[in-house]
């Protein structure tokens, strides 16, 4: 206004200043000075979530988005104004000054925290020397699964992906090169070929559960994939999120996996592909593959994350959809299907 090559009709001294940085809670900033008083992030609490936490208060120039006197911005799917908002008044504490928007690649892919398999957004970037690394996820379209909204928890699961990674072999609780936790696998396998169960995780894609059927085939071993541990039913609601927390429990029951170990079974060697319940399991031997760290068994290897990986999910529905190999590592882990392929052989 000082500098403008215009007269203002109103003098810099009577503009209205609204509050820069509230806090709405649920992970949301509101800049008040940003915003255009649209009204969408309103209509998003009173009518899609129904728990209208947020109103326009004020009259004339003073009028400005607010939550109701006492309460917070506090529902399953609030981190959703951010992405409705047309001018950024509205930003995720969680992603704010992390990144700027125009160095991100945006890949299509699906959400893995239920059974639901919203559509997303992957948005990551990779920076010189060092890896891919994602920012955020976001809602995609799809109007037969989830129109254009996600849930906060699928939203802020992105940071799994990248924290507490197993990253390296272990075996017997040292940390050991790749070529001697391989040939450890193999000698392990060999002396147990007749009593071997290997347990799949229900979040893997179904290329990978067909594989696992085929290695135990192979090597005359039980495939199953225990549930119980998957149900959560304080997760569940009448929208999207499922209880049923694995990403692909409908290929589990399409393929007929077994999802009860058999009774009474000696099992020399308990074989697990990120299967939650693996430690509680009672076997001589025990090799995990695992994508993140936290096991204990005698052999630990890393494995590659479903962004890591190309696959098929079939959601609840029955909706087959494929994800895309989003992050490419600079060291790639081994997917299931590598780990499969490099114990081809190993059962003569
Ligand atoms: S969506 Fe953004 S611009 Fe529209 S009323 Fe809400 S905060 Fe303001
Ligand atoms: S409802 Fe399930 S699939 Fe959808 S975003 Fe939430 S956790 Fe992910």
């Amino acid at each position: 206004m000082d500098y403008g090559l215009y007269d203002s009709h109103i003098a810099k001294s009577d503009k209205v200043h609204h509050k820069k940085h509230i806090d709405l809670g649920s992970e949301v900033m509101l800049d008040q000075e940003r915003c255009v008083l649209c009204a969408r992030c309103t209509r998003f609490t009173s009518d899609i979530t129904k728990t209208h936490e947020l109103g326009i208060i004020g009259r004339g120039d003073h009028a400005c988005v607010s939550t109701m006197p006492g309460k917070k911005l506090d529902n399953a799917y609030a981190m959703n104004v951010v992405d409705l908002c047309p001018v950024g008044a509205l930003t995720s504490k969680d992603f704010r000054f992390k990144q700027r928007v125009w160095f991100l690649t945006s890949t299509p892919s699906v959400c893995h925290g239920c059974a639901k398999g919203c559509n997303i957004f992957i948005d990551h970037n990779r920076e010189k020397y060092k890896d891919d690394t994602v920012y955020r996820f976001r809602p995609r379209e799809n109007q037969q699964i989830n129109g254009h909204f996600i849930c906060d928890t699928g939203r802020l699961s992105y940071k799994q992906l990248q924290t507490e990674r197993q990253l390296e072999p272990i075996f017997e609780a040292e940390s050991v090169e790749m070529d001697v936790a391989i040939t450890a696998l193999k000698t392990m396998l060999k002396m147990h070929l007749k009593d071997i169960v290997i347990l799949a995780s229900p979040d893997l894609y179904t290329e990978e559960l067909s594989s696992l059927m085929s290695l135990a085939e192979r090597l005359n071993a039980t495939l199953v994939c225990p549930m119980e541990s998957y149900h959560d039913e304080s997760f569940g609601d009448d929208w999207l999120k499922s209880t049923q927390r694995a990403a692909n429990a409908k290929a589990i029951e399409q393929l007929a996996i077994e999802t009860t170990l058999p009774h009474k079974q000696h099992i020399g060697l308990l074989m697990s592909f990120d299967h939650h319940d693996f430690s509680e399991i009672k076997s001589d031997h025990s090799v995990t593959f695992q994508t993140h760290t936290g096991a204990k068994a005698d052999l630990v290897l890393p494995l590659a994350a479903y962004s890591e990986v190309a696959g098929t999910l079939v959601n609840e529905d029955g909706i087959e959809q494929w994800c895309k190999q989003v992050i490419h590592r600079k060291e790639p882990l081994h997917s299931v299907r590598e780990w499969v392929r490099l114990l081809e052989g190993v059962e003569s």
